[in-house]
């Protein structure tokens, strides 16, 4: 815990680097986690996996409901768990379907995540038997390039990871 506020996080410009991450890692975590998800009307299991600032992994699958509107996609589900452990600083995100071609996230997971940065790096996946079979990727920018934004009263936070302030959103 870092004893900060957690009610606005720093938001880097453009966060959409694909070096330094191991997407090996990531996929697999995408993958292990689409296991688990609850799919049942569907059918359409999805894991996804939010790599951290610090480099932690947190995973995410969908959760159905058999109020259809209730149902919780990976992607926020991963977002979910990541904040509720303190993090709200992110590098990438991988997304494991059996949808061919691999699928983008869906708009209410592009706006949830675009609440954390502008811009991600997201690949997303066709779950083989045992492996990934099919790549895409994406940015979260090129996704939603115009994102809902809502000007936040008072005085922005600092940022926690550098010290340095950074703007919630550049146009
Ligand atoms: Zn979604």
């Amino acid at each position: 815990m870092s004893g900060q506020p957690l009610f606005h996080p720093p938001i880097p410009a453009h966060a959409a680097t694909w070096e330094g991450i191991d997407w090996e890692a990531l996929v697999d975590a995408a993958l292990r986690c689409r296991e688990r998800a609850y799919a049942p009307y569907s059918g359409f299991r999805v894991g996804a996996a939010l790599l951290a600032a610090d480099g932690r992994i947190y995973s995410g699958c969908n959760v159905e409901n058999r109020v259809l509107g209730l149902t919780l996609c990976a992607e926020r589900g991963a977002l979910s768990a990541a904040v509720a452990d303190g993090r709200t600083s992110f590098r990438a995100l991988a997304i494991a379907t059996t949808a061919t071609p691999p699928c983008a996230p869906c708009g209410q997971c592009r706006d949830a995540l675009a609440e954390f940065t502008c811009d991600l790096p997201v690949v997303s996946v066709t779950a083989g038997d045992h492996e990934a079979t099919k790549w895409s990727r994406f940015t979260l920018q090129d996704l939603l390039p115009e994102p809902f934004d809502l000007p936040q009263p008072g005085p922005r936070p600092r940022s926690r990871g550098s010290g340095k302030e950074t703007p919630r959103r550049q146009r």
